[in-house]
């Protein structure tokens, strides 16, 4: 029996579950009850969690997906390489001398800024790629099944785009901000990790940054030659190792 489906009006249902908190953070997050969900019924309390879910994965400001978020995908496209050999770029991004902006025009400033740069990631990328801020001024792009040839292009277009595209402060001022971006491909065909592919985006951020800022520096991947007969002994490992876990 669906107890649910008798359930008691939506305000002696929120304050049995204790749900108030959960509605106080999601009416701050601008979060509405779909208006087709009947109050106090499952699928309301389905359209809870999800909400609860969305804003658990979503950065405040910029809407983007946060650090929590990010990690799951890079670790799910680590996964998918190592399976498909697919190539899969990751470029991490940071606006240069961003400080300045705000010590000279205010934090609110610096938030507009913020804002602005998520806004232009957003515009640059495909729907599958997965644009997160994973910092204070910091951000990363996931891009799957990028080939490496459109790696450097991708990129620049990213850098062009916050370069060419002056931001509307607070008192009609137009700030123009620059960033520098790292990026490396996963390996493919190999089971590598999380930590070692960011590592070495933000090394090539790094270089972008001592180099002077506003460029973009990619690491290319190596151009490894592996056989048919190589893949295969690698789908047969994987198998195994995954027949094993389930035991
Ligand atoms: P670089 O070119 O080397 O990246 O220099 P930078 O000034 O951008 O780097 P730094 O790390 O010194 O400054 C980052 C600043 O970002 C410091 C911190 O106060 C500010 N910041 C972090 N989070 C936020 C935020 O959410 N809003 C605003 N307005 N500022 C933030
Ligand atoms: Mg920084
Ligand atoms: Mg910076």
């Amino acid at each position: 029996m669906n107890t649910l489906s008798t359930a008691p009006p939506d305000t002696e249902l929120a304050s049995a579950l204790r749900l108030d908190v959960a509605l106080n953070l999601l009416s701050q997050a601008g979060w509405q009850a779909p208006v087709s969900v009947t109050p106090g019924t499952v699928a309301w309390l389905q359209a809870i969690v999800d909400g609860l879910c969305d804003v658990s994965s979503r950065d405040a400001l910029t809407g983007l997906a946060n650090r929590r978020q990010f990690e799951a995908a890079i670790n799910r496209e680590v996964d998918r390489v190592a399976r498909n050999g697919e190539p899969a770029l990751l470029l991490v991004l940071d606006i240069d001398h961003f400080k300045k902006v705000n010590d000279t025009h205010g934090h609110a400033a610096g938030d507009e800024v913020i804002k602005a740069v998520a806004l232009a990631l957003q515009e640059c990328v495909r729907p599958m790629d997965t644009v997160a801020r994973i910092g204070g001024e910091e951000f990363a792009i996931i891009l799957p099944n990028c080939p490496p040839a459109f790696g450097q292009t991708v990129a620049e277009r990213i850098r062009k785009k916050i370069e060419g595209k002056p931001v509307a402060i607070i008192g009609g001022e137009a700030l123009q901000v620059t960033a520098s971006i790292g990026g490396a491909f996963a390996p493919q065909w190999v089971r590598s990790s999380a930590v070692l592919w960011s590592e070495r985006a933000d090394q090539q951020l790094y270089k972008a940054k001592a180099q002077g800022r506003n460029q973009t520096c990619l690491e290319m991947p190596p151009l490894t030659v592996v056989s048919a007969e190589e893949k295969g002994l690698l789908f047969a490992s994987l198998t195994q190792s995954e027949s094993n876990t389930t035991e």
